[in-house]
């Protein structure tokens, strides 16, 4: 029997990269899926994928909104329970570093922007949480946030504002997951590194732009030690993984990193002391 026979997810950001791949794989083994996001034409080709897999149509439920507003969240459950009857596991997934209006970095940005990046990061994500929780307490079932390498301990001075709102979802975990336990539910995140998604287009950044930065990371080991570009699927595996009591069941609130080694380099480390030495 397929691993998520008789669980139903819902999967937030799931019209594009990680939230879609996460949605396809869940759904495939065997979950009934909420799929959503703003954007209702990717949403119609994440649902195709999902079909392509087999799967079938009765089993997914599509939501066109934006997870911040409490329209969305309420249809978003109510449409699951409506559909589904229960709620098993949760990923709070949708997430973008919001650009600011003007183009401003760092000390720059306008705290409008500031408002949109945790409204849309960390607000939307407790709301939601607040919301499904005691469905999810009745199945003790999971709930996996999506967060960064970006909220560890250093510095990103260019994109504060973002770093700061998966900073304290890393702490919001952390809490929710203490809390929850009590009732059987398990909350942990995933702190994925570079992954090629639509992350870097939703910052406005144009598509040769995106390309280039994915090139010179994956060609700088001081940025990527493995050299290999992260895909969706690499993450949508570790969420599965979380989403899978009897392979997980002792993973409690931890914030899990798969970034292919970048946070392992350390400034220092990332020159060459030969070289150096030799001049
Ligand atoms: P994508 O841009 O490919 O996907 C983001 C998803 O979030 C889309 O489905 C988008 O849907 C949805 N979304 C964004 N804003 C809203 C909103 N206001 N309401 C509803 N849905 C929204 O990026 P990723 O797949 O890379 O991002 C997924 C998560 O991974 C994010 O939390 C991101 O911060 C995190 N992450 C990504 C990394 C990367 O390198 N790609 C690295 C570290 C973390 P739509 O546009 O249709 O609304």
């Amino acid at each position: 029997m397929p691993r998520f026979s008789n669980k139903v997810a819902i999967i937030t950001g799931s019209s594009n990269g990680i939230g879609r791949s996460t949605a396809i794989l869940l759904a495939k083994d065997g979950a009934k899926v909420t799929i959503t996001g703003r954007n209702a034409e990717r949403l119609e080709q994440t649902l195709k994928l999902i079909l392509a897999e087999g799967v079938p149509e009765e089993n997914v439920n599509s939501v066109v909104g934006d997870v911040t507003t409490v329209t969305a969240q309420d249809e978003l459950i109510d449409s699951t329970i409506k559909k589904f009857g229960k709620i098993d596991i949760l990923v709070n997934n949708a997430g973008s570093a919001v650009p600011d209006a003007t183009g401003a970095q760092g000390l720059a940005q306008d705290i409008d922007t500031y408002d949109r990046m945790f409204a849309l990061n960390l607000r939307s994500v407790v709301q939601l949480t607040k919301k499904a929780k005691d469905y999810i307490i009745q199945t003790k079932g999971e709930i996996i946030n999506v967060s960064s390498i970006v909220s560890g301990a250093h510095g990103f001075p260019d994109s504060s504002f973002y770093a700061m709102s998966k900073a304290a979802l890393d702490s919001y975990t952390r809490n929710t997951a203490l809390e929850l336990i009590e009732h059987g539910v398990r909350v942990n995140a995933v702190n994925p590194g570079i992954v090629v998604t639509g992350f870097l287009e939703a910052t406005g950044a144009p598509k040769q732009i995106g390309e280039k930065l994915y090139d010179y990371f994956a060609s700088h080991k001081a940025c990527l030690p493995s050299k290999e570009l992260g895909q969706p699927e690499d993450i949508a595996n570790l969420i599965a993984f979380l989403a899978d009591r009897p392979l997980s069941k002792y993973i409690i609130g931890q914030t899990i990193v798969a970034d292919g080694g970048t946070t392992l380099v350390l400034g220092i480390g990332a020159h060459n002391i030969a070289d150096i030495l030799s001049k």
